[in-house]
């Protein structure tokens, strides 16, 4: 089975998971808002996750990011069914050509900022050039999805029920995990431990092997 991952928001927390996927070898895809990634980091205390959140600042991006896998999360994260079809599009396309000027690498994935889409947006997400684009339902099995344009993942990380969904992926035929999530929403120590301990219990797993989520549609 192929183990994915992606991480939505480019912000300061990534640096942490980074460093601990990095240690144990993990692959993963971060979600990225051009607009959001000023000269400075941009952000502060955040009253509903008791700490501060930060999107890094433009100058840190290549660095952070260097050996994973980057995918649009549109220029400034709006509500895409909320908007003009034609400002989704500028949204989507313009966010896709600096992402890849920025890290000078195709950008094959998509997320829907706050998971929302229907047939219109997706059209628009496929006509731009991306092969698969996220949604933020859990379904099991996610794989292969019935659109790739309505890419369901099987869970977020801090679900409950995480394991009991690996063991289902594992057992099924569709060959594929796939969770997602915020790294702001590691607010704890023993939520770092358990994120890393995720981590290590699939690096350590022979059955599976990590994988690069635009590897499985191109
Ligand atoms: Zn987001």
């Amino acid at each position: 089975m192929k183990v994915v991952q992606c991480w939505d928001d480019g912000v300061n927390d990534d640096i942490r998971l980074i460093e601990i996927l990095r240690k144990h070898g993990a692959k993963a895809s971060f979600n990225l808002n051009p607009a959001s990634h000023r000269e400075k980091r941009k952000g502060g205390f955040s009253e509903k996750w008791g700490k501060s959140i930060e999107r890094l600042a433009r100058s840190e991006l290549n660095s952070v990011y260097e050996g994973f896998t980057i995918a649009n999360h549109s220029m400034s994260h709006p509500h895409p069914i909320k908007i003009s079809v034609e400002d989704w599009r500028s949204e989507v396309v313009d966010a896709r050509k600096i992402l890849q000027d920025w890290f000078q690498a195709p950008i094959h994935g998509f997320v829907y900022p706050f998971g929302q889409n229907d047939q219109a947006t997706a059209d628009v997400v496929r006509e731009a050039g991306h092969v698969y684009a996220r949604t933020t339902q859990n379904e099991t099995p996610c794989f292969p999805p019935s659109d790739p344009m309505r890419f369901h993942a099987d869970c977020h990380f801090h679900s409950l029920q995480f394991w009991n969904l690996y063991a289902k992926a594992k057992e099924s035929s569709c060959g594929v995990f796939y969770f997602w999530g915020h790294s702001y929403e590691i607010c704890t120590e023993d939520q770092w431990q358990d994120l890393a301990a995720k981590i290590v219990r699939i690096s350590n797993d022979f059955e599976v092997v990590w994988a690069e989520l635009p590897e499985l549609f191109l």
